[in-house]
């Protein structure tokens, strides 16, 4: 019988993780958890409750409203992935605008918030095959995962990825805002003292700046199964 392993992908905003880690839950009939939609989740909740806004971050109110904020994934069969709820409400289509992109990494600073959400995060991987993809869980969630991945690419491929997405899904944004925001929250994401985003010693580099879906998709499945 296969061996059920935990695969970390970690690695700056917008390197595509997310596709290709969906992808791999599926040919390995894994689970898939996203845990950047967590953190978008607690910060789509500080807004709603004013607690975060351009001018101020009340991180103590936020720490105090954290018992009242249950973030969860439902599985959607006509997706083939798992949608991100905030106290049962889908908000998997909000937690993705670009004003929840600009407080993220301010919210996944506080580390209240991170060890609440570690702790879930520990607890999705417990006796099953996942693949979870974030910025810590090669070095914080999962330090004894089987696999491990540090995906990269140059900003302006991952701003120019970020931008067609948000197009896509009819969004009023500049390539230029992009750029900026996928920038910003690289430095406040490796900078910040609880958890820094690092490669753990043991992943392997995946710079995929010229690599298409299906070639990530092949090498990393390769590597799975050695
Ligand atoms: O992966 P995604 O870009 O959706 O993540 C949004 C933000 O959530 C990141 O920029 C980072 O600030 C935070 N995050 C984190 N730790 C994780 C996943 C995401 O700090 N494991």
């Amino acid at each position: 019988m296969k061996k059920i392993i935990t695969i970390a992908i970690d690695g700056f905003s917008s390197t595509g993780k997310s596709t290709v880690a969906k992808r791999l839950a599926k040919a390995l009939g894994y689970v898939y958890v996203d845990t950047g939609a967590m953190y978008r989740a607690v910060t789509f909740y500080a807004m709603q409750n004013d607690l975060i806004s351009d001018d101020a971050f009340d991180k103590e109110g936020l720490i105090a409203h954290l018992d009242k904020v249950k973030v969860n994934f439902k599985f959607n069969e006509n997706l083939g992935f798992a949608e991100v709820y905030l106290n049962g409400t889908n908000v998997e289509q909000e937690v993705r605008n670009m004003e929840v992109s600009q407080f993220v990494s301010q919210v996944a600073t506080v580390s209240e918030v991170r060890q609440r959400l570690v702790k879930q995060q520990q607890a999705f991987g417990k006796d099953k095959g996942v693949v979870m993809d974030g910025r810590d869980i090669g070095t914080v969630v999962f330090p004894d995962a089987e696999l491990k991945l540090f995906m990269t690419a140059s900003a302006e491929k991952r701003a120019q990825r970020r931008y067609d997405e948000l197009l896509e899904r009819g969004d009023k944004v500049s390539y230029e805002a992009v750029l900026e925001n996928v920038q910003s929250r690289d430095l406040v994401d490796s900078t910040r003292k609880d958890s820094p985003l690092v490669k753990a010693e043991d992943a392997i580099r995946v710079d995929n700046s010229n690599m298409t879906l299906d070639e990530q998709f092949e090498f990393i499945l390769k590597l799975s199964e050695e």
